[in-house]
Formats: C-alpha cells, structure tokens, sequence
C-alpha cells in the first residue's frame, strides 16, 4: 500500500484504519498482559515526586497526529511506571481491588462498542444484562427476588440515591416538586464508623451536614441501635423530620458489621428508609457464612455493594440494590420529548437517577460473575479471610504487637505498643507505615480508632498469595525495628 493511499484511506474515516486498529489493540493486549505478569516487580507506589510526570509530557497537544506506536510507547515510560499499582499483589491500602482478566476484558469490550444506555431502546442488551447481572448478584447474596438492582459509578452515588430515594418517600414529593425552602429539617443516622460518603450525600442533597446523626458504637466498633432509637426520639421531639438510617456491613476503617436486624427493627418501628451501605464486605456475603453475618440484610430498603472493591471487577461499577426500585424512579424520572419512546414495559435505566448517559458497566461484572462462578468468587474470598486471620495470628503472637479490632474478614488493624506514652507509640506507628510503603515491597495505609494511630493490612486482590502476606509481616518488623530504634528480631 502506498503512502498516499493509506493517507487518503484515513481521511476517508477520520478514524484509524482498521488493519491499523487492528495491531495497536493486539500490542495493547500485549502491554496489558505483560503489565499483569510483571506487576509485582514494580515498587508499589512509584518512586515518582509530585510534579515529575506533568514535566515530562508535552505542554502542547500536537499539531499534526501522532502515529499510535507513538502513544504505546510513551504510555510503557511516561504512564505504566508512575501509577500506584493498585494490581499490585502486595498492595494492602485503603480496600485493595483488582481488575482480574475477564474483568480487563469485559471493560475492553464495552469501549469498543461504546453504548450509551440511557433508555432501553438506546442499549437493548447493555439495559436487559445489567438486570440479569444485577439478579444474579442478588441470589448469590441470598436475598428474596423483591430486590432489584441498579449499577452506578461508585458506592457514593449509590448511597445518595438511596437517600434521595428514603426523602422522596418520606416527604411524598415535596422536594421535588418545591425544592428546600420549607421543608423541615430532615435527618439521617449512620455509625461514627460509617463512611464519608453519607456525609457527602448530605451535602449534595442539600440536607446538611448538621443533620447527620452519628450514632454511638459499641466496643467492637458496631452501631448501637439503643443509641440510634433515643437518637431519633430526640429529633422528633424537636419537630425535625427522621428520613433514614444508613447501617454499614464493613466499616472502612475496621469492618466492623453493624447489628443490621435490631437496626432494621429500629428502622421498621419508626418508618425510616434502611440502606445499608456493604460497599466492601457485601461481596464477601457471597459465602454463607460471612452473609449470615449480616442477618436482616434481607430487611434493607436498598444496599450496596461494590464488585470494582472486591468482586475483582474493575473500577468503576457499584450496585444498588433496592426493595422497591420504583421509588428509586418516582425520585427521578423526567421524560422530555426528545427521550420518548415507544416500547411498553421495558426499563429505561435514565429513569433511577440524576444522569442520563451511563457507561455499559454490566459487561464487565458478566465476565467476572461467568468466568470465576459462584464455587470460584466463594473460593477466593474464603482464601483472603484465610489469609487475614493467619496474619491476625502472627500478630498476635508476637510480644510488642497487637491486634486493635475484630478481623471478620480480609482486613486486620493492628499496632506495635512499643513507645512509652500513647504520643510516642503514635509516632512509632505513623513511622512503621512510612518506613513499610518506602521499600516499595507492599503498601499500606494508617487508620485511627480512639484517635490512636493503628495499621490496617486489607487483602483483596485476586494475584495476592500468602507469600506476598508474608512479606508483608517481615517488611512490617523491619520497619519497627527501624522506626523503634532497635534490632530487628524474629
Ligand atoms: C469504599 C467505601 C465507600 C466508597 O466507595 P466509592 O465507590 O469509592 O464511592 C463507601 N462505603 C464503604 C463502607 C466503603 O468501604
């Protein structure tokens, strides 16, 4: 083929020829795959300082277009080596996730076809597997089939459209219809465990941080529904109008499980909307024996959960499930006349929330739910509690450590009690984290619980074995030693 003809070629499409198209995605598998296998060689956080990447990229986009071999190997040096490598076996921060192989491919797909299902004549199948998806997920989670489910970014706008969903229950419409200005103050109640994102829907719904009740745990961690009952008493009282109560099924820092039935009957006595937030340890009630954990679940209004946490999913995808997702749809349907159709009885996936184009997030979770099967999720979550608890176990067992929580799943919090005043024992932790994350052999994050400063090792990762969690335990002494000024000992 000669020069001018494949030049006339692309101008013809605008868009790569396809024989073009063709051998970038096969050496973009090739780049993937490779990233996959070797992964575990890159230091977990990149040995990057802030500013370093933005130097090396060109402050211009390019006049002319670059041939695509061009970008492939600018994304091998500029990009793949200066990213927290969240696919890293040993990464133990935050929840750890990971985009397993059928996921990778399950999100490439969708690119390619590129649909936007906003109603179901715009993505047929995107529209009908997002509902099998989601009824599967539901039955590996043991809940009646009255649950249906709704997938959307991330567990934090999940959780908004539950309570926009619990205020458009509450308030009959009057939001919607007249906005703020009139309403009496309406009030939510979650843990002082329970994650920021309740807050930040607070914000974003225009019901007020001040409006957050922040009920009492108990020692491990756990709502107190008493204290929620008396909570939501005193509110009634003082003429503010209680909408719903947020119970967490794995607290971020600790995953402690609230007590969800005697919340749910708290939740039921006073006809509040009962969403329970499951965005990490909701995958792990694909066991039965971590469900039964979270007994009344079956009693929620609406949960999420979070396949891109620990479902091996990659981000983004978030599932809402709901008890009745009409009233998800009375909240937010707007039909103008440019968006109507013609098909009766179909779902138009536009209709459950604020926006209108959705990214085709159900191929992805198809895959993984296909490729792994119930027998294979259940078989590796079971493989990272395993793991946590042995973890747990060395601990544990070695003088000058401790374990600072209940470990009911993959995370454990944990502390060295060396120092001789709870300030000193706080420097040593902090220093114990930044000296572990420095080797680039693992990482992990801090968390505080009764303001004293605590390590938090979070298996999740479908490439993390127990060699990596062994590491992890050696790397964790060194960095005491150091951090103590002592020799480290075994
Ligand atoms: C991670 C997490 C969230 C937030 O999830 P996003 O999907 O990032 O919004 C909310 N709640 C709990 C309990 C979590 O663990």
């Amino acid at each position: 083929m000669t020069r001018a003809r494949e030049t006339d070629a692309m101008a013809a499409t605008g868009d790569l020829p396809a024989a073009e198209f063709r051998r970038a995605m096969h050496a973009a598998a090739d780049l993937a795959a490779d990233y996959l296998e070797r992964v575990g060689a890159y230091p977990v956080l990149p040995r990057v300082a802030p500013g370093e990447v933005r130097a090396a990229l060109a402050a211009a986009p390019p006049e002319a277009g670059e041939p695509v071999d061009a970008l492939l190997a600018d994304y091998r040096r500029l990009i793949e080596p200066n990213v927290t490598h969240w696919n890293h076996p040993a990464f133990f921060g935050y929840f750890a996730i990971s985009g397993s192989g059928p996921g990778i491919l399950g999100e490439t797909l969708a690119a390619a076809l590129n649909v936007n299902a906003m109603l179901w004549r715009s993505g047929p199948a995107p529209t009908e597997l997002e509902e099998v998806v989601c009824d599967w997920l539901r039955q590996l989670l043991a809940l009646p089939p009255v649950f249906t489910g709704h997938i959307n970014d991330t567990a934090s706008m999940s959780s908004l459209l539950a309570i926009a969903a619990a205020r458009h229950r509450v308030d009959e419409g009057a939001v919607r219809a007249r906005g703020l200005s009139g309403a009496p103050p309406m009030t939510v109640y979650a843990s002082e465990q329970a994650h920021s994102s309740i807050d930040k829907a607070m914000i974003t719904l225009g019901l007020g941080l001040d409006q957050l009740r922040r009920v009492e745990v108990d020692e491990a961690f756990r709502m107190r529904p008493d204290a929620l009952a008396a909570l939501i008493a005193a509110d009634r009282r003082a003429g503010r109008l209680p909408i719903a109560v947020v119970a967490t099924a794995g607290t971020t820092s600790t995953t402690a499980v609230d007590p969800i039935a005697a919340v749910a009957d708290v939740a039921r006595r006073e006809r509040l909307w009962l969403h329970v937030d499951a965005a990490y340890a909701g995958s792990a009630a694909v066991c039965p024996e971590y469900r039964a954990l979270m007994d009344g679940l079956e009693a929620a209004d609406s949960i999420v959960l979070n396949p891109h946490k620990w479902l091996f999913t990659p981000v983004d995808c978030s599932v809402l499930l709901l008890r009745n997702r009409e009233e998800l749809r009375a909240a937010f349907t707007l039909v103008p006349e440019y968006l109507k159709t013609t098909e009766q009885g179909v779902t138009n996936l536009m209709d459950y929330g604020p926006q209108l184009g959705r990214r085709f997030r159900a191929l992805k979770l198809w895959f993984v739910l296909r490729a792994f099967g119930a027998e294979g999720l259940r078989a590796r979550i079971r493989a990272h509690c395993a793991l946590a608890r042995e973890f747990e176990g060395w601990v544990r067992g070695t003088p000058g450590w401790e374990v600072s929580a209940p470990v009911p799943f993959s995370t454990v919090c944990f502390r060295s009690t060396r120092g001789a005043t709870p300030e000193e024992q706080d420097r040593i932790n902090e220093a114990i984290v930044a000296e572990a994350n420095a080797t680039g052999a693992i990482f992990i994050g801090p968390t505080k619980l009764h303001r004293r400063t605590v390590l938090r090792l979070a298996i999740g990762n479908i490439r993390t074995t127990r060699e990596h969690v062994v590491t992890a335990w050696r790397v964790l002494r060194e960095a005491e030693a150091r951090a103590a000024g002592a020799p480290g000992k075994d």
